[in-house]
Order: structure tokens, then sequence, then C-alpha cells
């Protein structure tokens, strides 16, 4: 038998959503609950992929079944396609599987030409209405099929009635739209060198197959990116029966929700328009009405839809968000899905749901994606100050938020602006971490360079600083910056959505993230199911208790190199690494000791008993030189050398590729000294905290880039040694542990070896994903829009882990490492442990637990608990 992909509405139902797209699914479904719903027949994903596969041909076997569905509807219906008594008209849609609203597109009206319309004036008795219809299906099959451009239609309307003085549609006359259509064939055919086509068949052929080819466009890609859809589901096409809200004043069409899609109240919400057709609501040209006003207007009608849709939610359990159309008084329901929401809308109808009884607890918890929750952990632009805002660029939407601020060119800018109670917002090049400071003072931070894991990235969403990054529209022209089309200067005000990427022109107002009462039980109904830990990435107090608040259970990574950035350290470090002998670096070592023990016991006092993993120094030395000549020589001075000697210490420590230098388990094996100050420092700080607080202190020793088992070896002796002479020394019991991050790929694969002496493994996913790939983290968003514009790449590998290959890699080293110790301790603190989708995976490979940023502690916890639903792990 040949293979079926064309379903009529009754041959389906809600289960199919996989094959026929959730509007084709919820069409069938409607139907086959006894709802309203204007017959047709739904063209499947599959026949979309086959799309594809034959180099985006409709395949004759699709052609053939689309036809005889027609013919199938044609008895359904009792009206026929082309006819000129009694003719069949259709709608084409999309729908894929999840849906993706306005991302591709939609024709009316289709079966209509010269002599159909004749017939459907007559049989409507209403000419003016027969020839709206008609435009309008030009219109839209010149746009959507044949992408002639939509605006020169609209110039042809404001044409016509410029010529007869009138201001509104509602005043053409059924002379005007017969005109009008002249004049729209008279455009396409000068468009486009052929005659519109009359054939309905050839119409609808055309339609199906530029559904097809939407799925492909840079809106749909671009929304399939950001909503992890994979390119491989395809989209359906259906085909359905036209119902008219056009055909006079007892007709209508609206979009309607069952509660309230901003604040999730339970009432009825939405807008219809009297004598209007589908696109009429969305396209703004008129004002639609409130819900309300069609009680009065249609009753019978509107009671009738109130009891769908609460027929429609007891039977989703879930919000849902309508398309209806009242034909002559009569009610169609065109269309059902699950409505989207905001992140506070989505928490109350979840718990509403519950307490109603409609659902339970779990099923909550799998009702809302985890991405959602970003939205209320950082400011956002209220949506109204936003209708006024200006778009001058975009750029990557690194980290989420909201900010408005003057720019600045550098951290001491930033510093200068906010002491004088100004908000400023960064703006560079690219950031380093000399900056933190003044990145902790700004608002928000622009780059020009650097993708998701750059530094500025990295480092604002870990503070929960709105960033933009790697914007290409930001370039700088002396001491201005050049945004879009024009040169902005030092003090000028812009706005970042961190959310969105975007880019504004002067200050637009926010708000605060409030987290209400009903976050705070969802989030106790997701933790009763989730099955791994979720950890924080945190560098100081402030972060940790930050990420405690949002319910983090540990820190799975201190990055200690923060520490040695700031202003006041930066100077000892550069002793210590500029020193020629070991006795100077332990003296600089020395000074930084107390300094470091004190950051340590800030961040115990805050975990207490829960485990912190403290990861030792990695970046490249050089990163910490002194660029200034007299920032060389104020060390030279203190240091008892000359210029000329720092300037050669300098240049001796160039590197041609930092991020495979010298950093990481490398410094400690070149400098064990520094390995040595730092156990000292996270040995006495527990100890102390220990004692002041009366808790458990639970150290984790972290040493970063190993590859082979022996840099490890020869590091966690250094460790051993002096934390058991510091524990000795107390007189206190202290239990730590070491273990190594795992990022470079030579050590996952010799990950039981490695296990050998690692306590515990932390996937170092952004160094595993730049050393895997070979992409430098740094560079790589220079050229990944490149992929991602070619469909060579879906997904930004530095965001979502690539299952394939590094996550293939993580997978290797698990089951390597837990062939050695079956107990081993696993977790992730690259930026991937904030991912939704990665945690999912890693919750699968078998990770104990996940580590993020402060502001991503809320999403991990709510994605781990979905994976844990979906996988349970047995007890
Ligand atoms: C990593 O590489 O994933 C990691 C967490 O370390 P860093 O980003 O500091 O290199
Ligand atoms: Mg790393």
């Amino acid at each position: 038998m040949n293979k079926k992909y064309v379903y009529l509405f009754s041959e389906a139902d809600g289960s199919y959503k996989e094959l026929l797209g959730g509007k084709g699914a919820n069409l069938a479904e409607m139907t086959k609950i006894g709802l309203p719903v204007p017959q047709g027949f739904t063209v499947s994903t599959e026949a979309c992929n086959l799309y594809y596969e034959n180099k985006e041909q409709l395949s004759d076997a699709v052609a053939d079944q689309v036809r005889e569905n027609i013919v199938k509807l044609e008895e359904i219906t009792g009206k026929k396609f082309g006819d000129l008594e009694n003719p069949l008209l259709v709608s084409v849609r999309s729908g894929a599987r999840a849906s993706m609203p306005g991302m591709m597109d939609t024709v009316l009206n289709l079966g209509l030409n010269d002599e159909v319309v004749v017939a459907l004036a007559k049989k409507t008795n209403n000419e003016r209405f027969a020839y709206d219809s008609y435009r309008r299906f030009i219109q839209m099959f010149a746009d959507v099929v044949m992408e002639i451009p939509k605006q020169q239609f609209e110039v042809i309307i404001d044409e016509m009635k410029e010529e007869r003085n009138i201001s509104d549609d509602a005043e053409f006359t059924a002379e005007d739209y017969k005109e009008m259509v002249q004049r729209f064939k008279d455009y396409y055919l000068k468009h486009h060198h052929e005659t519109f086509p009359s054939d309905p068949f050839e119409q609808l052929i055309a339609s199906v197959t530029s559904v097809f080819r939407s799925w492909n466009n840079d809106r749909a890609v671009y929304y399939r990116r950001i909503n992890d859809i994979p390119a491989a589901w395809g989209t359906a096409v259906n085909v359905q029966e036209m119902v008219f809200g056009n055909m006079g004043d007892d007709c209508a069409t609206g979009v309607a929700f069952t509660r309230n899609p901003a604040t999730g109240e339970k009432k009825l919400f939405g807008e219809f328009l009297v004598n209007a057709q589908g696109e009429d609501v969305v396209a703004g040209t008129r004002t639609p009405l409130p819900m309300e006003e069609l009680k009065d207007i249609m009753p019978d009608a509107y009671e009738e839809f109130e009891r769908h849709c609460e027929t429609l939610e007891n039977h989703y359990k879930d919000m849902q968000d309508m398309e209806f159309t009242i034909e002559n008084n009569k009610l169609y329901m065109l269309q059902t899905r699950s409505g989207k929401r905001t992140a506070n809308a989505a928490l109350k109808i979840a718990v509403d749901l519950v307490n109603e009884g409609l659902i339970t607890e779990k099923e909550a918890v799998l009702q809302i994606n985890p991405k959602q929750l970003d939205a209320l952990l950082h400011p956002h632009f209220s949506e109204e100050a936003l209708k006024g805002g200006k778009v001058i660029g975009t750029g990557l939407a690194a980290s989420p938020g909201a900010a408005s601020g003057q720019i600045v060119f550098t951290a001491k800018e930033a510093k200068e602006y906010t002491d004088k109670g100004k908000k400023a917002i960064l703006v560079r090049l690219e950031t380093s971490p000399e900056d933190i400071e003044g990145m902790a003072l700004s608002e928000g931070i622009l780059t020009a360079r650097g993708g998701m894991t750059s530094h500025a990235a990295v480092v604002a969403r870990g503070m929960g600083i709105c960033c933009v990054s790697g914007s290409t529209d930001v370039s700088f022209r002396g001491d201005k910056v050049r945004i879009g089309e024009r040169e902005y200067s030092r003090g000028d005000y812009i706005s970042l959505d961190g959310t969105t990427g975007k880019i504004y022109e002067g200050e637009i107002a926010s708000e605060e993230a409030t987290i209400s009462g009903d976050f705070e039980k969802f989030m106790n109904w997701a933790d009763e199911y989730r099955q791994i830990g979720v950890r924080t990435n945190a560098d100081t107090p402030k972060d940790a208790q930050q990420a405690i608040d949002f319910g983090a259970e540990g820190i799975g990574l201190v990055r200690t190199e923060h520490m040695f950035f700031e202003a006041d350290r930066i100077k000892l470090v550069r002793e210590m690494i500029l020193s020629k002998d070991e006795a100077g670096r332990r003296k600089a070592l020395d000074q930084l000791l107390p300094i470091q023990q004190s950051d340590f016991e800030g961040i115990y006092e805050v975990m207490k008993e829960l485990p912190v993993t403290v990861r030792y120094l990695d970046p490249p030395l050089h990163e910490f030189l002194p660029t200034k000549e007299s920032e060389m020589q104020e060390l030279a001075d203190d240091m008892g050398l000359t210029l000329e000697d720092i300037k050669e210490t300098v240049a001796g420590l160039h590197e041609f590729n930092p991020m495979m230098g010298h950093r990481g388990v490398r410094l400690s094996i070149s400098y064990p000294e520094i390995a040595e100050m730092q156990t000292k420092a996270v040995i006495r700080a527990a100890l102390a905290v220990q004692k002041r607080l009366d808790v458990k202190v639970h150290p984790e020793i972290m040493i970063p880039l190993v590859g082979h088992i022996t840099e490890l070896n020869y590091v966690k002796e250094v460790v051993d040694r002096v934390a058991n002479e510091e524990i000795e020394a107390s007189g206190q019991e202290l239990n730590y542990t070491v273990g190594t991050m795992i990022e470079i790929p030579r050590a996952c694969v010799t990950a039981d070896k490695i296990a050998e002496s690692a306590d515990f493994f932390s996937f170092g996913t952004n160094d595993l994903t730049q050393y895997g790939f070979g992409f430098s983290r740094d560079d790589a968003g220079n050229f990944l829009n490149d992929y991602y514009e070619k469909s060579v790449f879906e997904q930004d590998p530095f965001v979502r882990i690539d299952e394939e290959g590094v996550g293939e890699l993580v997978k290797i080293a698990v089951e390597k490492g837990r062939s050695t110790k079956p107990n081993l301790k696993l977790g992730i603190c690259g930026e991937h442990g904030g991912d939704p989708a990665t945690i999912t995976f890693l919750y699968n490979v078998g990770l104990d637990y996940v580590s993020c940023s402060p502001y991503r502690v809320p999403i991990a916890r709510l994605a781990a608990a979905q994976a844990s639903i979906q996988n349970p792990r047995e007890k």
C-alpha cells in the first residue's frame, strides 16, 4: 500500500501531533469531541520531510493524495472546488508540532478566480463580500506563495482610497473591490511575468508547497534555534473549508484565551471584529472589541463559545488560545492550542489548575518551560515602555535582564559615573578580567565581540547583570561608538534588553522582578520530583547568598582567579608572576594568602554545611600582566628591578594561543607554591569557620584542565601534604576532597585512570566544547552566526551541549570513571549546566548534580525535576 501523507480531520485525533502538527491534531481532536469545526484535511510532517529530501519538490504521491482528499472534502461539504454554483473555498495554514506563532504563513479564500467569484457573489447575494475575499486571496497568495512584496498591494489600496477620498476600508463598494482585483492582478503580472493562476488545484498545490518552504524561512529558523525545536520535525499543512466572518453584520471573527495570558486570571480574554476576516484582528488596521461585547452583539454565539471554552480547558487541562469565526450567527471553531503566556501567568495558571483539581502537581511541574522562569528573575522592560523604544542594533542575548544608562567605555569610567549616582552601560569591544569591577557597577554590558561563553557573557550571567554581546552593529570610532546608523558619545543614554539582544536608543523604564507566592509553591513541587542536585557557580558571598535564596544546594565552582583580579590584589599577583625566583614568588603569595583565606571564609559562612568546590587558579598568566609603562615602572620600583627586567619578563610570558597555553593545572606544575598557598587558604578558612559557627564545612578542591593522571597526581600530592599539615596543626577534624575538572578530551578517554586519584569529576563543558570542536571560546561568536544562517548548525554548541560529540565525550568519561569508582561523584560546572536541554541530557547520562550561575538556579531545578519525572531513576 502507498504511504499515507494526507489525513481528513475525522481520520485522526489529538495523539497525532508528531505526524500532523499541533494545529492538525487539535482540529482532529475538536472534531472528535463534537465541536463545530469546518472540515478539512492535514498534509503530514512526513510530506514536509519528503519535500526537503526531494530537493524542495512536492512529490507526486503527496499531490495525488491532496487531490483525492479535496474530492472527499467536496463530499463532506456538498460544495465543489472551482464550481460555478456552490464553490468550495479553503484556507491553507502551517502547523508544526510545537506552536510557532506567526513564524510561517497562511493563505485564505483559496479557490477563487474570475468565474468562481461571480458564483460566490450570486450565492451569498453579496458582491462586495465576494470581491473583497478575492482581492484578499490575491494579496495573500502573491505574498506567501510568490514572495511578491505585500507593501505594493497596500500602496494600491491607499491610492484607491485617495482617489475616492475615503479613509476606511469599510467605505469601499463592490465596484471598488472589483477594480482592486484588477489592479492587483495587473501588478501580479507585471511583477511576476505570469498571470494570476486561475486553476484552484494549481493554487492549492502551490500554497501547500510554499508552507513547506516557509519551514526554512529566516524567522522560522531563528525561532527554532531559540526554542530548541529541531529542523527535522518539519511542518504539516492544514487545508480547511473556509467559513466567513466578513459576510455581513451577523458575522464576526476573533481570537480568545480561556484565561488572561498576561496575568493568568481565570476569565475569558480576547478580541473580535464584526464583519471581518481573520487577519484583520491581528493586522491592527481596525481596532478589535473586547470579548465581553460579543455577549451583547451576538448573545447566542457568545454563550456557545463560552461552553466550548470550558469543554476545551477540561479536555486539554490547560489554558487554551482559540480562533473562531461566526458566519451568519453560526459559530465555528478554527483552532485551539495551549496558549502562550507570561511567566507570571504560567505560574498562576499551573497553581490554579492544581487547586481546581484539573491537573496533578506532577502535571503542573511538566507544564512550564524552564526557560520561561528566566523572565521572573531579572528586571525587565515594561511592555508599555518598549512600545516607544527605538531599536538601533542587536547582538547575542547573553545575559537576561533590562538596563538603561549612560554609555561608558572603560571600567574606570563606569566607576566614575556610578560614584556620582549615575547609571552606566559599559560598551566595549570585548571585556577582560580587569573590567570586573566596572562590570559589576554597570547596569548593563554591551560588547562588539565575543559569543555566549565569552568573558563578558559568563561574568555578566554570574553577576545577574544584563549583557548583549557580540553585536556586529557596534563599532568604535575614536572616542565614539557607532551603533547601527548613528554615532554615540560617552554619556549618551542607551538601553539594553539582555533577554532579546536588542539595543535601544535612550532610556526605557524597567520593572524589578518579583517572586510571587505561586512561584515558591511551584518550585517546592518541582523539588519533590527532582533526583539530582543543583548547585551554583559563585565567587563571592553575595552571589552565594543569591543562589541560596534561589534554592542552590552547594557551590559547584568558585573561580579563584576572579579573586586575584580585584584592584587591591592585582599588584601582588603581578609581583608573584614577575618574580625571578621561588623566594620572590613565595613572598608575594604570603601576602595573598590571608586575603584569599578571608574570601573563602566569607563564602563558607554563607554556605555553612553545604559543599563548596574551589577551583584552583586557571587563567593564562599573561592576563595578569601590566600593559602600561607606568604600571611596569611602579612594579620595578617595588620589586627592586629595572623597567627592562620587567619588560623582558612580560615579553617572555606572551603566548600565541593562550587558551591552550600556561593555565590550569599547568600553572601549579610550574609553580607548586601557588597550589600550596591556595590549599592553605581553603583549609585554614574551613577550619576557622567550623570553629566560629560550629558547623561542618565541606571544601572540595578542584584541579582544572587536567588531561593526564600524572598532572593530577603531581598537584594532588602537594594539596594533600599541605592540607594534612594544616589540619593536624589545628587539632580539628575536617573532611575535604580533591577532584578534577574534566574539560580536556584526553581526560574523557582516560577517565578510568584519572578516577583512581579523583574523589569527583566536574565537567567543564565550556572548555570541553572549545577543545572538542576546536572552536575558540572567545572567537566562535564571530563566525557561528554564519553557521546558523546557512543551516550548518541549528544550535550554539556553547549554549546547548552537542550531544553527539561533546556529549559523547561526557558519556565516555562517566562510564570509564565509574568503572573505576562506582560511586564517583559527577557534576557539571560549564555554562551548559543552566541549559534545560543539556540538563535533561546530563541527567540521563547519570550525573549527580549540575551547577550554574545563581540566576539560573530555579531554571535548573525545574529542568532537573522534569527530567526526573520523564525518566525516574531507581531510588
Ligand atoms: C569550563 O571550562 O566549562 C569551566 C567551567 O571553566 P572556565 O569557564 O572557567 O574555563
Ligand atoms: Mg574551563
